[in-house]
């Protein structure tokens, strides 16, 4: 494999200490949930490549309608032209929305989604008049990206933000309001910076990257009243919760809750191209408007509504409405249960959760996460443990055998 050996010495990886990285599986082809690596090893992807594959690799729907987009119109500059995959994608996007959300802002990647939420939040109080109103209440085990501002709330370990103290901005993050003490911090927080904050900012009922954390829909419900109380903007961050994950097409359903702004990624291309969307109400929408460029929204990336992309996406939301992927998520969920239960009772394990299409094994710790990734591998499935958990995210489409692979490499690992 000359190509990787000599890439080895210029690719830099994410989230990766670079004296001691192994070298990574070099895949030749994907399939399904199937991952086929060069030397001919198979492995079951419990993953979906961070949680985008949702309709599996390689989906024939969505290659074709790539490739005739590639045909036709691979990109063209967002701004002054337009074309009808991205016109198609907001309206679709507008529709799968209750209705106060209807205004999409397409970039590239979920990280510049939330930093477009967050500009949108604070400019529309901007545009009114409103000054000094520019601080967000995020949450401990968040995350939101790796960006400058989206770092500033996440949950304050995981941005660094001591370390990067000067650099990034400053927002007050507390525990999630979910039981009697952390109700009266939270509540304690926004009366404490009620005259400075903007928005508040949560990924609905599972912090993904921050550790796969659960919690109930009335926690939605009481950020939704405090957020009206003090007239801020309620962000739900769906990026990785949007497109079944949870069980519903949004998690935001579950709790009968409609926020201010959704951000989506991850799924929304069904993972074949980057791109992003940021959903905002007519409320919001309507403080941009008036006479003066001044009010204008100042954002716009490059890449934004990227025709392929938005091929991808159109092609992905046709599959959500021809294909029972709600059903499949309900089965998916069922299965992980019944076989991640197992794992309850062995030494070293902390907790097993189930959530949708989400199964997760927190351990007390993991020692050594490069050797059980190794050891996940040997065992022919694709998981990469983090933090101190082990979990699934497949394809929304991943076969009954495939899961029970998954899950028995999981107990069977963990049994050694
Ligand atoms: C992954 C993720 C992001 C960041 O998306 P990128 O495309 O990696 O920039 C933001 N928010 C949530 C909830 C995510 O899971």
């Amino acid at each position: 494999m000359s190509w990787l050996e000599e890439g080895w010495r210029h690719v830099w990886l994410p989230y990766a200490q670079m004296q001691t990285a192994p070298l990574p599986l070099p895949v030749a082809r994907t399939e399904g949930s199937r991952i086929f690596l060069e030397d001919g090893w198979v492995l079951v992807d419990g993953i979906a490549s961070w949680w985008t594959a949702c309709h599996g690799y390689n989906h024939p729907h969505i290659q074709q309608a790539v490739r005739a987009q590639l045909e036709r119109l691979p990109h063209v500059m967002f701004g002054g032209l337009g074309h009808e995959p991205a016109y198609r994608l907001a309206t679709r996007l507008a529709k799968l929305m209750p209705d106060p959300l209807n205004r999409v802002f397409f970039t590239d990647s979920g990280s510049v989604a939330v930093e477009v939420a967050v500009k949108i939040a604070v400019q529309a109080r901007l545009n009114r008049g409103e000054r000094g109103r520019t601080k967000i209440l995020a949450f401990t085990n968040g995350y939101h990206g790796d960006t400058l501002g989206t770092m500033a709330i996440c949950d304050p370990e995981e941005g660094m933000h001591s370390l990067f103290a000067g650099l990034l901005p400053e927002h007050p993050v507390v525990p999630l309001p979910r039981d009697a003490a952390s109700v009266v911090a939270f509540e304690a927080c926004l009366e404490q910076h009620a005259g400075t904050l903007a928005a508040i900012i949560v990924e609905p009922l599972v912090q993904g990257a921050g550790g796969m954390v659960l919690h109930q829909p009335e926690v939605l419900k009481r950020l939704r009243a405090a957020a009206d109380y003090y007239g801020l903007t309620l962000i739900f961050d769906e990026i990785f919760t949007g497109f079944g994950r949870t069980g519903t097409m949004f998690a935001f359903q579950q709790a009968g809750v409609v926020p201010d702004i959704i951000t989506l990624s991850k799924a929304l291309t069904g993972g074949t191209l980057p791109l992003a969307a940021t959903i905002a109400s007519d409320e919001l929408f309507a403080a941009f408007l008036s006479d003066s460029p001044a009010t204008a929204l100042m954002h716009g990336p490059t890449f934004m509504a990227n025709a392929l992309g938005c091929a991808a996406a159109n092609a992905s939301l046709d599959l959500f409405e021809t294909e029972p992927r709600l059903d499949q998520a309900a089965a998916i969920s069922a299965a992980l249960a019944a076989g991640l239960e197992p794992c309850r009772g062995l030494p070293g394990v902390k907790d097993v959760r189930v959530l949708g299409a989400i199964g997760v094994v927190e351990l007390h710790a993991i020692a050594d996460p490069a050797a059980l990734r190794m050891a996940l591998v040997a065992e022919g499935v694709w998981i990469r443990p983090f933090r101190n958990i082990l979990y699934l995210t497949p394809a929304l489409t991943i076969g009954a055998e495939e899961l029970a692979i998954l899950c028995g490499a999981i107990c069977k690992v963990l049994k050694k």
